[in-house]
């Protein structure tokens, strides 16, 4: 079986919304640890994001959604997260390596120091928004503003390359996207976003996006949220495949994976409506006639060797 690197999934949180836990198997949901191992997910991204409407501080939320994490390593030790670059060994072993992200910062409150601290409890990539805007930068939610990263959200960018953390551009307004790509630090990927020449969505990047993060060794997370996809009333599959191949040939086969948004999406393509249907996924790129290297990339190597830079 074909190991898979997924870079973007919202279980942790969505699973204490849902009444569940990640570290049971469950029929709710799209996303578990179990469900996952037994799909051949080797490696995932795991999100930790917050929302001014849930009443308790943005990184109270977060830090729940760690805390929830630790927990259900403990009970589920088949699972545990990469922290350090002798990790990516026990990986051999079957197990699922679990890395975090800060998705959206506004769990800092304003203050760059406290991603030490983030750093500490495992995080290793980080967005600086969401789609709305924060004191960072403005998220493609308000695109009119024509805004981009501020002075403090450069400060974090600085601040997370030297910790060690990938740096992701996806929900980030046209503006913020080219400020990132203007500065010198950092490795910039997509976790989850697609193809504007295929999709014309605004969470969709553009050709020169793509071209530009493949420039600096990035990496493209496919989406598997249908609005994303196509604009036809079911998204399938060959969606998904279509938006792979079209980066693959854009800007070659090293600059695209995966990046489901499992948990984040209440709708998915037919036939990948969880984790479990990865295997179809795996056999729809397989037929569209990538070669298994070709497949070995995109599905695991691109975003090891993203990783790998700073972990
Ligand atoms: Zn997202």
């Amino acid at each position: 079986m074909l190991y898979v690197f997924d870079a973007h999934c919202d279980a942790l949180m969505t699973a204490r919304e849902q009444g569940r836990t990640i570290w049971e198997e469950s029929g709710e949901g799209q996303w578990d640890l179990p469900r996952a191992r037994a799909s051949g997910v080797a490696c995932q991204v795991l999100a930790l994001c917050s929302s001014r409407e849930k009443g308790l501080s943005p990184l109270n939320q977060v830090l729940i959604g760690i805390a929830d994490l630790y927990r259900a390593l403990k009970e589920y030790p088949g699972a545990f997260v990469i922290r350090e670059a002798a990790d990516w060994g026990r990986l051999a072993g079957g197990n699922l390596g679990v890395l975090l992200a800060l998705e959206g910062c506004d769990a800092l409150e304003g203050s760059p120091e406290l991603l030490e601290a983030l750093y500490a409890l495992g995080v290793r990539c980080l967005s600086l928004t969401w789609n709305l805007r924060n004191d960072l930068a403005d998220g493609v939610g308000d695109e009119t503003s024509g805004g981009g990263l501020t002075r403090l959200g450069r400060l974090v960018v600085r601040e997370a390359a030297r910790l060690g953390m990938v740096l992701d551009v996806s929900h980030l307004s046209t503006r913020g996207f080219w400020d990132a790509m203007e500065m010198n630090e950092g490795a910039w990927v997509a976790t989850h976003s697609n193809c504007r020449a295929l999709m014309d969505h605004p969470r969709n990047l553009t050709d020169d996006q793509i071209k530009a993060i493949a420039a600096r060794g990035g990496v493209i997370g496919i989406n598997f949220y249908p609005p994303f996809l196509t604009a036809a009333p079911q998204a399938r599959i060959e969606d998904v495949v279509r938006h792979i191949l079209y980066v693959a040939e854009l800007v070659g086969p090293e600059h695209v994976g995966l990046g489901s948004d499992f948990d984040g999406i209440d709708v998915a393509p037919a036939g990948l409506e969880d984790v479990t249907k990865t295997p179809r996924l795996i056999k729809a790129l397989d037929e569209a006639g990538l070669s298994q290297r070709e497949l070995s990339l995109i599905l695991w190597e691109n975003w090891l060797r993203v990783f790998q830079r700073v972990v």
